[in-house]
């Protein structure tokens, strides 16, 4: 990787998207762009972050996000660890607060966390002395899937102002909608919300999008589909008649798509509900799909901000 003079990232944590500025964004796009490069390489090792430790805490289940961590991590020379509630004290009725300063005190230089509640990470970067970065907090913020997305949408389209996203399903309790809610519109993209009522928040109106109900209305000549995990851990009570109603009404098949502009992006974060909200001929389709594409992208995108946020961090500790 060619040494270049690193642009000026001026946080130290990254808790979400909201209030992040355009070109704040973009230094985070454009500095991922070459560790895409550099992840496509036989030797993918840095030492950008050689003598620092990342801690993974994960109180909620993941394969994608946990994993391009500890790649991202690993790959830039730190020390990894991975801890998931089961392994922690937690489970003995040790507080979050209480954990992460046991951690804090073992001089972690990044902690990635995910945890259900909302608000969990920001608390956390309260508490401690290192990096904080928010992997999913409850229904909140999701703030490297709307990076990781943003990147993959740039490298196809070349831009994100002007374009038409979708972002369909169950906004309602998807952190990922939230976080690329705002960075969309912060970009300049137009963002159409498509779902069943029961399925928004109230405060959509607020977020500066269109509102669709019917999904080939919803579609109608966009450039990006952007699908959503119906989150039936997170429903109390019931918010779909049936799962197979749900697909008839608001998942993506063919038929669907094509009320898209002919060459629309189909995405989704993962994890994905084959025939609950899309179809697995699209899902797979390897003209239309970028679902393989946003998981390579998500490392790049780790690895941009685990070195852009670290560099706030002091070298020498003095207490
Ligand atoms: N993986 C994403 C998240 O953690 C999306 C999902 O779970 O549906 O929010």
């Amino acid at each position: 990787m060619t040494a270049v003079a690193l642009p000026t990232y001026p946080h130290r944590h990254l808790l979400g998207i909201e209030g992040l500025k355009p070109d704040e964004i973009t230094v985070l796009l454009d500095r991922s762009e070459a560790y895409v490069e550099q992840n496509r390489q036989i030797d993918k090792k840095q030492n950008v972050l050689r003598g620092r430790t990342l801690i993974n805490l994960f109180f909620e289940n993941s394969t994608r996000t946990r994993t391009s961590f500890e790649l991202a991590g690993k790959r830039l020379g730190a020390d990894v660890i991975n801890m998931s509630e089961s392994g922690t004290s937690v489970k003995k009725g040790e507080t979050l607060i209480d954990t992460a300063m046991t951690l804090n005190a073992m001089r972690p230089d990044v902690l990635v966390i995910r945890h259900s509640a909302s608000g969990a990470a920001e608390l956390l970067s309260q508490k401690v002395d290192c990096s904080v970065i928010n992997a999913g907090d409850g229904s909140h913020e999701h703030p490297t899937q709307a990076l990781l997305d943003a990147l993959t949408i740039r490298r196809r389209r070349g831009r994100l102002a002007g374009l038409v996203v979708a972002i369909c399903g169950d906004v309602l309790h998807s952190r990922v909608a939230r976080s690329n809610i705002h960075l969309l519109t912060a970009m300049g993209a137009r963002v159409r919300l498509v779902a069943p009522p029961t399925l928004l928040p109230a405060s959509a109106a607020e977020m500066g999008v269109e509102i669709h109900h019917d999904m080939r209305k919803g579609l109608k000549d966009v450039d990006i589909v952007m699908m959503l995990r119906l989150q039936l851990e997170r429903m109390q009570g019931s918010f779909v008649p049936s799962v197979r109603e749900y697909f008839h009404f608001y998942g993506l098949d063919a038929e669907k798509l094509a009320f898209a502009k002919p060459d629309a992006l189909v995405m989704h974060p993962g994890p994905m509900n084959r025939g609950v909200e899309i179809d697995t001929e699209v899902a797979d389709d390897i003209h239309r799909s970028a679902i393989r594409e946003q998981v390579e992208m998500g490392v790049a995108v780790r690895m941009a901000c685990l070195e852009l946020l670290t560099r706030h961090l002091p070298n020498i500790r003095t207490t």
